[in-house]
């Protein structure tokens, strides 16, 4: 977020100052149970702002959507832009990935940018700030609480803290604030299709060796 972000409703790793990770042993999963069609398929994390979208407070040229937030009874607009490819990019992992919005922003918030964003309905299911772990003044996207399998499930954040617990599930993304010339969203696709063609995510992924991007950089995907 840029210097008009607003905490109360945007992600923001320095408003976070205690809180240490909760056990997630017995909790109810984050997620509902598969929908039929989406049995075998891998679970796709996916990250909102500066992933997808940017927003900001401040007015911008163009912007994709202004979304009407209430802030202490004041309604403040949101300017959104969206990343380069997006709507591409949302169409194609939806045919092979069971999709997941998870962010770290409120749902007052995200929610009416996902309803814009997800015109398809890619999304199986949307979690937002109460889903994550406070950690180390981080929100934290803890994936053994969807309810999915982890071998199955990958990330993709622009924020290596949001997948601290699991970086090996992580498929980074650059940080994306307005270039209209960002291909990241295409040119992660054939990692992602890469990966899924693996039994297991863990298949192509060896500690050694660092995160599974530093595999995927190497791979001939
Ligand atoms: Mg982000």
């Amino acid at each position: 977020m840029t210097g008009y972000s607003n905490p109360k409703i945007l992600n923001s790793r320095d408003t976070v100052t205690s809180n240490p990770a909760t056990g997630t042993i017995n909790e109810k999963p984050l997620l509902p149970p598969l929908q039929p069609q989406d049995i075998n398929k891998k679970c796709l994390v996916i990250d909102l702002d500066e992933t997808l979208v940017h927003s900001s407070f401040k007015p911008v040229k163009n912007p994709d959507f202004v979304i009407p937030v209430e802030i202490d009874g004041v309604e403040h607009q949101v300017y959104v832009l969206k990343r380069p490819y997006v709507d591409e990019f949302l169409a194609k992992v939806g045919e092979h990935f069971e999709c997941i919005l998870f962010t770290a922003s409120l749902a007052k918030y995200a929610d009416p940018v996902a309803d814009l964003l997800d015109k398809k309905k890619v999304f199986r299911g949307r979690l937002f700030r109460e889903a994550c772990v406070f950690h180390k003044g981080n929100y934290v996207k803890d994936l053994s609480r969807l309810g999915r399998q982890l071998n199955q499930t990958l990330i993709i954040d622009n924020s290596p803290a949001s997948y601290a617990f699991h970086p090996e599930n992580a498929v980074p993304v650059t940080t994306w604030f307005d270039d209209p010339a960002d291909t990241e969203l295409l040119d992660i696709l054939p990692s992602l299709e890469h990966l899924n063609g693996f039994q297991s995510i863990y298949d192509l992924y060896r500690p050694e060796e660092g995160p599974n991007s530093e595999l995927l950089n190497h791979c001939s995907c």
